[in-house]
């Protein structure tokens, strides 16, 4: 922990201005000049993981390779860095209370008065400690969700603040604040965050680099001014302006001169400068124009008049990178599987995409809508990829449709089908009847043996691959002798043949009909398109 370097982000005015993605950013460019990077992300809520959350409260569920569910910045952090994450990068203020009052409740503290100061600040550093010393890099860059001034964070800035005396040249704050623009003052403003820069004072904390969000760049008054009242060097603001390709940002930064300025603070000497991969990459999104449209039928982006996209952010970025790199133009648009249901008309629109997909999702609502769009697509030729749920309800049309088992269903939804095409494997009957919810799905990274000539075993190039899932319910091993007689080919299934992971429609008969179990968006990267999404 001696010589290991920290660099703490928090936020500052409001939330959602890209703390996660500057944390990404961040981590590119240092380990572009040769260091080894170790990404955190802390969350203040009381859950003890992003499980159990609704998507439309949350956002996307990210999961790791672990299983663990968690905030979807750590997908960034994966696709910017390039490296998959363990599960000690990410804690919420419910794992570490819980770990000290299950401590407490077994007498674990001695009879001492288990107050949060020093115990769960002691315990949040432990935590810390714990992912640096495992991942062996030079420098952590940990964010501290929320915003300065809220109660939920206190105790882990708090936390930071105790690292810092203890190690006062081994780490530096970064603030990752908002400049407003009021539309009818026409400037943009510094005061609210100089009023960050305060609140972070009163914990005893102060920004060594401040990164100014804002539409538009900050320009040199503003820089001064906000550098005189804030107490930190005009070389230490750094401008953040909007992007329209977040892979723009670590560049950007580069413009300012910013790992140069980090490295100083931390008092480091640089090994390299390499962003030559990825300035190509972002070359790539730029000369893009041939256009691709993509459809996505789900039912969690609508939040009263305003579409939240961040449900499905993996995807989106998944089909970005396949896009760029097969020098397409992306268009996504967002089609709400209630449509479906209530008019069927409105299916032809679907006609007029080049891919449908259909991600994730959970519950009955949309799901006649999602199983109509994909009969339309598997019927009218057009290129179909189903991902989880999007799988399950391909295998429930294909029943209904092709086997002839009108009342197919998945048992999530009908639990008295005669023909529960997707059911509960038994260990996962237990968890629903237990009302063991929480992290109790099939999670995380599982192989699958691929099976020669199919398209996913063209896609991949390998015969066994390792993909996350997320899901309760399963291909009903009992039919899949009956799917098969029908056509419908399971490309990928888990070593011990017992759990479907990939099914697919031959070629001859459509050109692009395929769905997957888990959920390959988890692991597509900027610099590494996932092979299925780039192989049509
Ligand atoms: N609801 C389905 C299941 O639990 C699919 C989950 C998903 O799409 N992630 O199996």
């Amino acid at each position: 922990m001696k010589k290991h370097k920290y660099i703490f982000v928090i936020g500052g005015v409001m939330s959602g201005v890209g703390k996660g993605v500057t944390v990404s950013a961040v981590g590119k460019i240092l380990a572009a000049r040769g260091f080894k990077l170790n990404l955190m992300k802390i969350d203040p809520y009381l859950n003890v993981d992003a499980g159990t959350m609704n998507p439309i409260e949350h956002g996307e569920v990210f999961v790791l390779d672990s299983g663990l569910e968690c905030d979807q910045d750590m997908g960034n952090y994966e696709r910017f860095l390039g490296e998959s994450i363990p599960p000690e990068n990410y804690m919420t203020s419910g794992m570490v209370y819980k770990y000290v009052i299950d401590k407490e409740r077994a007498l674990g503290y001695g009879g001492k008065c288990v107050d949060p100061v020093p115990y769960i600040s002691e315990e949040i550093l432990r935590r810390i400690k714990r992912a640096t010393d495992r991942s062996r890099a030079d420098i952590s860059v940990i964010e501290i969700g929320g915003t300065a001034g809220e109660y939920q964070n206190m105790i882990f800035i708090e936390a930071a603040r105790i690292l810092k005396l203890r190690y006062p040249d081994n780490v530096i704050f970064v603030l990752v604040s908002f400049l407003p623009i009021p539309h009818k003052v026409g400037e943009m403003k510094t005061k609210p965050t100089q009023y960050a820069v305060r609140t972070l004072n009163s914990y005893g904390v102060h920004p060594d680099i401040i990164i100014a969000r804002s539409d538009r760049p900050l320009d040199a008054k503003r820089k001064e001014k906000l550098a005189f009242a804030s107490n930190v060097r005009p070389a230490s603001i750094i401008s953040a302006p909007d992007v329209d390709n977040i892979y723009e940002i670590p560049i950007n930064f580069e413009k300012d001169g910013l790992s140069d300025t980090l490295l100083g603070l931390l008092k480091l000497k640089a090994r390299q400068r390499n962003l030559n991969d990825w300035r190509k990459m972002v070359e790539g999104y730029k000369k893009a124009v041939e256009p691709v449209r993509i459809g996505i039928v789900g039912k969690y982006f609508k939040t009263g008049d305003y579409v939240l996209a961040d449900v499905y952010i993996s995807v989106i970025e998944a089909l970005k990178h396949a896009a760029a790199s097969l020098a397409k133009r992306l268009s996504i648009e967002w089609l709400d599987a209630v449509d479906y249901e209530e008019s069927a008309g409105r299916l032809e629109e679907l006609a007029a995409y080049d891919g449908i997909l259909v991600p994730g999702g959970f519950g009955g609502r949309g799901v006649e809508g999602k199983i109509k769009a994909i009969s339309f697509v598997r019927q009218s030729l057009i290129p179909y990829l189903g991902l989880c749920y999007g799988m399950q309800l391909a295998v429930v049309e294909y029943a209904r449709e092709a086997l002839g088992w009108p009342d197919a269903h998945t048992t999530e939804i009908n639990a008295e089908s005669k023909h529960p095409v997707i059911d509960l494997m038994p260990e996962q009957k237990k968890n629903l009847q237990d009302k063991n919810y929480g992290a109790t799905m099939r999670l995380g990274a599982y192989p699958a043996k691929l099976r020669k000539g199919t398209i996913a075993a063209a896609a991949y190039g390998v015969q066994r691959v390792s993909e996350r899932h997320r899901h309760r319910y399963e291909v009903n091993p009992l039919h899949i002798a009956k799917f098969e007689e029908k056509g419908m080919i399971f490309s990928g299934r888990s070593p011990d043949g017992r759990l479907m992971e990939i099914m697919e429609l031959p070629s001859e008969t459509h050109p692009f009909f395929l769905g997957t179990q888990f959920h390959p968006e988890f692991k597509s990267r900027p610099l590494t398109p996932h092979p299925l999404a780039n192989s049509h």
